[in-house]
């Protein structure tokens, strides 16, 4: 209540910003691209190693003044977050909610330990992340599959060239009205529902043991632009991750973890299974939801090691029915596509109601909007 107090108090404008309504119609009507559009303030924290954490500021989304000599710009000393704040649209105009905002947070600090920034306590973050999103949720839409995407980004600010820990840092959040990647009417929707083409080459590697690949910092992403833009080019969507092994692995899909649905052709029961957390991978917080949720619904769930022949063979012989990815922005995306090596296999061609894909995705969809009450769904 005081930090909410205090930011009150600190809002230059505390009615509803007047460009919130053309944003929510453009969002409505799919024309608004995704991560394009931020809502007018930012949360911005300060740390020095002498001082710590700086109270929270709420200030006007805009630019940062940094010197040239940053240490974020030389060696991407930088991890960030990506989460969803969700309106609960059963209730008309509903309260604002989190989903598993602890274990963003918690994955903010893992990230921000290998990359030698400072961490928060987590509780405290999560408040003022509360707070920050209270004081901004005009900007949350109360549209079906829509969310405020959140942002926090941590960099390191010391003004000198030169390898080693940074005595500044600065955390930031900002804020993204964005739709679903379902949304029916836009083009992206109609894509995502019919499934994604992948292509599965060993020569490019995401990440590797002792590495950074379970650590959500830019440079991972800096280094899969290229490799998806030649799947673009030969007509994919996004990259199927193998590991750096001779017997490769499959990691991730794009920036979304993956899953398979074994089919027992005997009994016709189905087994999700997923690649393990062996360092390489994301600690996804829709993958780990994935698992947790299963048992619930009678589903069996296994982590465990992949490789791309056994993809390609279980996707041949009718033993894998179907490949999804799983991830903050999309939620489950369907595949029905992977080019390797050795040809192309064939997943699905659409999806059908009875498909794990479609269930689980539901189920979270129902959790982040409708009226449930969910442990999982933290208010603001
Ligand atoms: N893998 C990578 C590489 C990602 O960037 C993401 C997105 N954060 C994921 C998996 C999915 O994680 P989450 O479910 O927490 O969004």
């Amino acid at each position: 209540t005081r930090l909410r107090t205090f930011f009150a108090a600190m809002s230059t404008n505390p009615s509803p910003s007047s460009a919130v309504p053309a944003v929510m119609q453009r969002l409505e009507k799919g024309e608004l691209p995704w991560g394009s559009v931020f809502s007018d303030k930012m949360l911005t924290m300060s740390w020095t190693k002498s001082a710590g954490w700086e109270p929270p500021r709420i200030v006007p989304y805009g630019p940062l003044a940094l010197p040239p000599s940053a240490a974020v710009f030389h060696y991407a000393m930088e991890v960030f977050e990506g989460l969803k704040a969700y309106r609960n649209v059963d209730a008309g105009d509903g309260p604002v909610r989190l989903f598993r905002p602890q274990l963003n947070i918690k994955r903010l600090n893992h990230s921000a330990r290998r990359l030698a920034l400072p961490t928060v306590d987590e509780n405290k973050f999560l408040n003022t992340l509360a707070a920050f999103v209270d004081e901004q949720q005009h900007w949350v839409p109360n549209i079906p599959g829509s969310s405020l995407y959140l942002r926090p980004t941590l960099i390191a600010t010391d003004a000198r060239i030169g390898v080693r820990r940074s005595d500044s840092a600065l955390l930031y959040v900002i804020a993204s009205p964005v739709a679903s990647f379902f949304a029916n009417k836009s083009a992206l929707g109609a894509k995502y529902q019919k499934g994604l083409s992948l292509l599965a080459d060993p020569k490019y590697v995401r990440a590797w043991k002792g590495g950074v690949g379970n650590c959500k910092t830019g440079g991972n992403y800096a280094s899969s632009i290229e490799p998806t833009e030649v799947a673009k080019e030969k007509g994919h969507d996004q990259i199927l991750w193998l590991s750096d092994e001779k017997r490769q692995l499959v990691t991730e899909v794009g920036m979304m973890n993956v899953f398979f649905v074994f089919r027992d052709a005997a009994t016709g029961r189905r087994k999700l299974v997923t690649p393990r957390l062996d360092g390489t991978i994301l600690d996804g917080v829709t993958r780990r939801s994935i698992l947790e949720l299963a048992p619930g619904m009678n589903i069996e769930a296994e982590e465990r090691d992949i490789s791309i022949m056994e993809v390609c063979k279980g996707v041949r012989n009718g033993k894998i029915s179907e490949i999804f990815g799983a991830g903050t922005a999309a939620v489950v995306s369907p595949v029905h596509k992977v080019e390797t090596p050795g040809g192309i296999v064939a997943v699905k061609q659409k999806e059908a109601s009875g498909d794990l894909s479609v269930i689980l995705r539901e189920r979270l969809v129902d959790i982040h909007q409708s009226g449930e009450e969910h442990q999982w769904m933290v208010p603001v």
